[in-house]
């Protein structure tokens, strides 16, 4: 049967990648005139089998397209993907690891397993008041571990809140979740770190955080284990306690509270007001007083993406493959 790149697309359709994802990981030099080539159309299956984690053997025989890493994916939280979408974005994310390794300046520091966070919040804490988001992203970056907030998301629907990865000694961070400020995504990046750092990935995995970790208690010993690492980074301690002299009714009172408190304790306002959400089960206050602590909302997404663009090193790619990682990274210029 003739190899047709329509057909092709049809096909990755069928195994549940998203139209946005088929779109963003075609190659840029892709023509009517390659259309005709035969070789082209073996590139064009070569270079999406590399981005999407797709077996290059099964896309160019008649059978169906397989991915890699079919189960090497620890999904944590209440998944609502099937098998085929769990290989499908395990894959993705593998792949992804690969191609940010490249232009990841700093080699994989191999202390970060078994990395103790009180230690990593003492350096980060000798230079910033409390550990914020960009400090936390400056370390990960520092160690070898690229963090993104992805903007193409493999599959339709997007239930995850974040993942790590890992393709042989090379780790990413990929955030999901969208968020207006910092805090809840500095959790999110912290957490993942927490996952890296306790050596909870074999060398082709993925760890797939589908839900809010703080806001459903797990019992999973690992979930456990990266929420301990979380919150000892960013508070200094296991589970904090925050005390007041009477309870926050409200945002307002939340948020004066913990800009009170927050310069004694060094934990960043935003970050303990979570402290809060988590201890008395009040996420409703948590968000009022998050929306009171930062002077504006802001996508968080363009922020993690700015610093990734600043920090890979963009000679190390082709102009497609280039392309291929802006279009992942929602295009964000250098501001
Ligand atoms: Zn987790």
């Amino acid at each position: 049967m003739k190899r047709t790149a329509e057909k092709f697309r049809q096909d990755l359709r069928t195994l549940g990648i998203s139209g946005q994802a088929v779109d963003a990981v075609w190659p840029s030099w892709w023509s009517d005139e390659a259309e005709q080539s035969n070789s082209a159309q073996v590139e064009l299956r070569f270079t999406v089998a590399r981005r999407l984690g797709l077996s290059p053997k099964s896309l160019l025989g008649e059978e169906e397209p397989t991915f890699v890493w079919r189960h090497e994916a620890k999904f944590k939280g209440l998944s609502t993907y099937g098998s085929k979408e769990q290989a499908a974005l395990s894959s993705f994310g593998i792949s992804l690891a690969r191609i940010l390794s490249k232009g990841v300046r700093a080699t994989f520091d191999e202390r970060v397993i078994g990395l103790d966070p009180l230690r990593l919040r003492g350096t980060l804490l000798s230079t910033s008041p409390f550990v914020r988001l960009q400090d936390i992203c400056a370390a990960s970056w520092g160690l070898g571990i690229p963090v993104i907030h992805l903007r193409v998301f493999p599959l339709s629907a997007k239930h995850m809140v974040a993942m790590s990865v890992r393709h042989g000694d090379h780790f990413a961070i990929l955030v999901a979740k969208d968020a207006k400020y910092p805090a809840p995504t500095a959790y999110h990046v912290a957490h993942e770190l927490g996952h890296i750092a306790s050596g909870h990935l074999a060398p082709n995995a993925a760890l797939v955080d589908m839900s809010e970790p703080l806001e459903e208690k797990s019992v999973d010993s690992e979930e456990l284990e990266a929420d301990s690492f979380a919150l000892r980074l960013l508070t200094g301690q296991a589970s904090p306690q925050i005390e007041f002299d009477q309870g926050p009714a409200n945002g307002a009172v939340l948020a004066a509270a913990v800009m009170r408190a927050s310069e004694d304790s060094r934990i960043e306002p935003g970050t303990l007001a979570m402290c809060y959400g988590y201890q008395a089960s009040d996420w409703a206050t948590t968000y009022a007083a998050l929306a009171r602590i930062y002077e504006r909302p802001d996508d968080v997404w363009r922020f993690l993406n700015r610093i990734a663009t600043r920090e890979l090193d963009w000679e190390a790619y082709s102009d497609d493959e280039a392309d291929y990682l802006r279009a992942v990274m929602g295009g964000v210029e250098l501001g």
